[in-house]
């Protein structure tokens, strides 16, 4: 057998197509409604002849498209948005301004004897104002003149969106215009000899996106701890580019990570509600589970769930009824799971004290807090939501978490206890999330490293 080394990447070019985006949220909904089917498609022929090669520009790739597939994906409006540049007429002058360290704008509109009173007028502007007041070094400003008056600006905010302001007859206007850019799917896989960030950055993938991996598959496998050499993994995922430059690596479809011979796999779907995505095995269900094991980044659990513990302030034999998590004063907490705050106050030996409602007659409490978060009493909490952070408040000997876990009124060991997973794709969606994902999965199975074996010489 051919030893396999590293990782191999496929970047499929054919596949592109310049599509206007609208915001970032409607991309990822592309993502879903146009780009799987076609993934599926083109990559279903392309696999045929599978190698490792950057594919050819034939025309494997029928044209995208854009009618909404799913009740999950509502209609987004395509319009065709030129590119937002600057239309200057010949007898304008242009200027990029570029931002240096600590320069405000109105420094620089002086600098270029620009006219401070436009800049006041566009910067009270309600959809330019924060894009305007916030600056920072390395930005540029394309600002359009006419001697002293402005007549233009432009400004990139970010990937997609860009602020443009025209002065018209009766005044400055602002907009917001998003700009075309190009999807392209990846296909990256390795195989891990020394480090998994090793083996994806010899396939050409970002330490981001390996972290992605590792966060989609973190309830599953430790990467700190049970990662071995041998271990496989297959990513597909977006790249966002403009007229040919690559600006950003996207989100991750699917992936696949072979950890100790088990296989996890997840493919990336959009909620139902609020059209946040999530990931779901190929039998539909979370790769979450319903809470964290720990609320917080500790630094070392400086004391165990443990119903004899002599206690270290009042020295007498008190249940200790959670875990003690110790970390930096400050450290963000965050809420376990889903969930209401019932309890947000100073709470006697407990200190400042958060308690979360969760479904399944679960509470979770937060104490020792050094402040807490802006939630109150009534709000709804996501899981990974800042609550508050990390403190000595109460009866403590040095800053940490105290964390309970409650089911049903009774404590149960935090470190220990079943956790339930998360909610599954509703069986509403169950047939559409199949049908979406059932060529990634195929595609995992094409691109699936074959097992390392050693070199014999
Ligand atoms: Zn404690």
């Amino acid at each position: 057998m051919k030893p396999y080394f590293g990782g191999i990447r496929h970047n499929y070019k054919n596949r592109t197509k310049k599509i206007p985006v609208a915001t970032k949220r409607h991309w990822s909904l592309f993502l879903c409604g146009l780009f799987i089917p076609i993934l599926a498609i083109t990559l279903f022929f392309a696999f045929e002849s599978d190698n490792a090669q950057v594919i050819s520009e034939t025309a494997y790739m029928p044209e995208p498209s854009v009618e909404p597939l799913s009740p999950l994906l509502p209609p987004t409006q395509i319009e065709d948005i030129q590119p937002a540049l600057i239309q200057n007429n010949t007898q304008d002058k242009s200027v990029t301004l570029r931002v240096g360290q600590g320069e405000t704008l109105e420094e620089l509109f002086r600098r270029h004897n620009l006219s401070l009173g436009d800049l006041s007028v566009m910067a009270r502007l309600p959809q330019a104002a924060d894009h305007l007041r916030i600056l920072l070094p390395g930005d540029e400003i394309l600002v359009g003149h006419e001697e002293e008056r402005v007549i233009s600006l432009a400004r990139e905010i970010d990937e997609i969106n860009l602020l443009k302001i025209t002065k018209e007859a009766q005044g400055f206007t602002a907009e917001i215009i998003k700009r075309e850019v190009e999807l392209r799917l990846v296909n990256a896989h390795g195989n891990i000899q020394r480090s998994l960030f090793e083996a994806a950055q010899e396939a050409g993938v970002a330490d981001a996106i390996t972290m992605n991996m590792a966060g989609i598959f973190q309830w599953d496998i430790d990467f700190i701890q049970d990662v071995r050499i041998g271990d496989r993994f297959t990513i597909i995922y977006e790249e966002l580019w403009r007229d040919g430059i690559k600006l950003t690596d996207g989100n991750i479809i699917a992936a696949e990570f072979i950890n100790q011979g088990t296989p996890f796999r997840a493919a990336r779907f959009l909620g139902v509600t609020d059209g946040t995505a999530d990931y779901f095995t190929p039998e539909g269900l979370s790769v979450r589970k319903a809470f964290t094991r720990a609320p917080v980044d500790f630094t070392r659990i400086s004391s165990n769930f443990d119903p004899n513990r002599r206690h270290p302030v009042l020295n007498t034999i008190r249940a200790h009824r959670g875990v003690d998590y110790a970390a930096p004063t400050g450290t963000p907490i965050k809420a376990a799971g889903d969930g209401k705050v019932i309890f947000r106050s100073a709470r006697n030996g407990y200190g400042n004290t958060v308690i979360l409602q969760h479904g399944g007659n679960i509470t979770t409490l937060y104490a020792h807090m050094s402040r807490f978060a802006s939630i109150r009493v009534g709000s709804r909490v996501t899981q990974g939501q800042t609550i508050g952070f990390v403190g000595m408040s109460g009866l403590a000997t040095g800053p940490h978490l105290h964390y309970e876990y409650r089911v049903n009124d009774i404590h149960r060991n935090p470190r220990t206890v079943a956790l339930p997973p998360a909610d599954p794709i509703s069986s509403e969606y169950r047939e559409e999330f199949d049908n979406l994902t059932a060529p990634l999965w195929q595609q995992l199975d094409v691109h699936r490293p074959p097992e390392f074996t050693a070199v014999s010489n």
